[in-house]
């Protein structure tokens, strides 16, 4: 079992300890004996241990800096929510296709922030602009908010805040298993918890760092008996040789380990692989072993904005892709639904 979190290096903003949260994470840090730095602020963050590229990229991975979030004015997060709502950036996982590598650039360090009521204060005007619609707030868009929550419990307060709320739902996605803190968090039904999943093959090769299948199905029950609304990411959907005997095995575990009447109210959201130009780049310099295949002639271009298309699937292998996962989706769970496959 891959271990909850712990930061090699942790930065410590001083406006950060005007509050509660950055006071506590010092002293938690302190009694763990970890190097802790001040910085002024995290552009600062830039003289980490490392004699090349490629290990200050991994340093930067097990650094945490605790800071104060500056910005309350949220992204969009079109689709699956109305906003993106700031809690951390950075991800301690190392999965080869991420996007952070690219729209992280040179600070792939891990940030949280401690300000978390200015953050629910900006949420809560949002929702009272769209009110009585709901409004949806997606953690998850720039970090693996889970993954490092047993360390700040931050997502713990959100997921109780829009608990509390009339007219506000959280959701966010995980690839870690460290869930227990969150079993008894007052959700009141206003929060999806969805887990990232994938073919064991494509966890085994191209998602070191982040709990295996197993243990994030068994995190997924847990989250189930505790009454969450539970979904599930499959992504990136990717094309090994054996991919769909690999997907079927994934949806019969699901099937083996779900409580029934979590599979009532289940959604999937399918997305295929796509990568960059850009970031091919990036991924090989980061990873020169990936076993992951970015070969432009077998894939169809996207274009997309600011001139950076994408490369997909072909057409085919998107519809078959989309009929078997879509077929495994109604033979193991025929009550649940799928939200898009893109
Ligand atoms: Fe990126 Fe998610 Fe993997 Fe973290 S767990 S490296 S955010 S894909």
């Amino acid at each position: 079992m891959v271990k909850p979190f712990v930061p090699e290096l942790v930065y410590i903003e001083p406006r950060a300890l005007d509050y509660p949260l950055g006071r506590e994470l010092k002293e938690k840090f302190e009694g763990m004996g970890i190097e802790i730095r001040e910085t002024t602020s995290h552009n600062q963050v830039r003289n980490l241990p490392g004699e090349n590229d490629f290990q200050k990229y991994r340093m930067a991975k097990s650094t945490l800096v605790v800071g104060v979030r500056k910005t309350l004015k949220f992204d969009t997060s079109k689709p699956s929510a109305e906003y993106a709502i700031p809690f951390a950036t950075g991800c301690m996982g190392h999965c080869h296709y991420c996007y952070l590598q690219t729209t992280m650039g040179s600070k792939p360090y891990i940030r949280t922030y401690v300000n978390t009521d200015e953050v629910f204060e900006a949420a809560e005007k949002y929702m009272k602009e769209r009110a009585p619609e709901e409004t949806r707030f997606e953690a998850s868009c720039t970090s693996d908010i889970v993954g490092i929550d047993h360390l700040t419990h931050t997502l713990k307060h959100a997921i109780e805040y829009f608990g509390q709320t009339e007219h506000g739902r959280l959701r966010f996605v995980t690839k870690f298993a460290h869930v227990d803190h969150l079993l008894d968090a007052k959700h009141n039904g206003r929060t999806r918890f969805r887990f990232s999943m994938n073919a064991d093959y494509v966890i085994k090769y191209l998602e070191p760092g982040t709990s295996r299948l197993d243990d994030r199905i068994e995190a997924a029950a847990k989250v189930a008996k505790a009454g969450y609304p539970l979904g599930f990411i499959i992504a990136p959907i990717y094309l090994y040789d054996d991919w769909k005997e690999g997907y079927r095995i994934l949806f019969e575990k699901l099937h083996a380990k779900l409580p029934d009447y979590a599979t009532k109210d289940l959604t999937f959201e399918l997305i295929q692989h796509r990568f960059t130009k850009p970031a091919k780049r990036v991924i090989q310099k980061n990873y020169p072993m990936t076993k992951l295949e970015m070969d432009e002639e077998k894939r169809k271009y996207k274009w997309g904005r600011y001139g950076i298309g994408k490369y997909v699937y072909q057409k085919d292998e998107q519809e078959d892709m989309k009929s078997t996962l879509g077929g495994y989706i109604n033979q193991y769970f025929p009550e649940a639904s799928l939200e898009y496959f893109t």
